[in-house]
């Protein structure tokens, strides 16, 4: 889907899946240089040059042993870190990361979000992170859109929906990533499966009877949350 005000060809994506971003059959080497030919019309021998330093500062091994060798021949968190180095290769203007620490040891994980941040301030770099990396995105992100079941929960400033959550899932996704167990967890249905209305009410505690009817947003689409019983009313 486009982004408005963003020309499609200056959006880099990052699947959660590195596999999915890398050819069998080519090196690192040849996996560095490829978007930057395509992209920027670059030779090899130069992007090779200034490319580099980014292996380096997402801490993987520069030596041509390594360049040479294919992705099976790499660790499931190179390979992370190398679908990463595609996406900054050509200095897109936004990157979309699905889940992007996935693999990454912490050293890595907080590499990364130097990396970006850095990026963003010195290039403008923007970017859209999808995670449940909460202590990152709280750190990374200046928004934060909280979705359950395909549905857009809760939408706000990133310190606000970290300490003020309205929506019960955004409470209980914070309690989960303290460790906190939650007796009556459940599962998300399959679609087909789902009752009308909310699709966190199988297990919510705090539903209410309307909670079986459609939930709008309430709120302003920067600042709200989609709930018939949001916290602030329970206190
Ligand atoms: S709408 Fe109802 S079921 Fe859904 S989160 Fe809010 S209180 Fe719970």
């Amino acid at each position: 889907m486009p982004i408005p005000g963003l020309p499609e060809d200056r959006v880099a994506w990052v699947p959660q899946e590195p596999t999915r971003g890398l050819h069998p059959f080519l090196t690192v080497e040849e996996h560095l240089v490829l978007l930057p030919k395509v992209r920027l019309g670059e030779r090899r021998q130069s992007s090779r040059a200034r490319l580099l330093p980014l292996l380096e500062r997402l801490c993987l091994p520069r030596e041509r042993s390594f360049l040479r060798r294919f992705p099976h021949q790499i660790s499931g968190g190179q390979r992370q870190r190398l679908v990463l180095a595609m996406a900054l290769s050509w200095d897109p203007a936004f990157l979309i990361l699905d889940e992007p620490t996935t693999a990454l040891d912490p050293l890595a994980r907080w590499e990364l979000f130097a990396l970006l941040e850095e990026r963003n301030r010195e290039q403008g770099l923007g970017y859209l992170w999808i995670s449940h990396d909460l202590e990152m995105l709280s750190k990374a992100t200046d928004r934060l859109l909280v979705i359950y079941g395909g549905l857009l929960v809760e939408a706000g400033p990133t310190q606000r929906v970290l300490k003020a959550p309205r929506s019960p899932y955004t409470l209980r996704l914070l309690g989960a990533s303290r460790g906190e167990a939650s007796l009556d967890s459940g599962y998300l249905q399959a679609p087909e499966q789902r009752q009308p209305g909310c699709p966190f009410r199988p297990r919510c505690s705090d539903g209410l009877p309307c909670c079986g009817q459609g939930v709008g947003w309430q709120g302003t689409l920067a600042d709200g949350f989609r709930c018939w019983n949001p916290i602030s009313r329970k206190s």
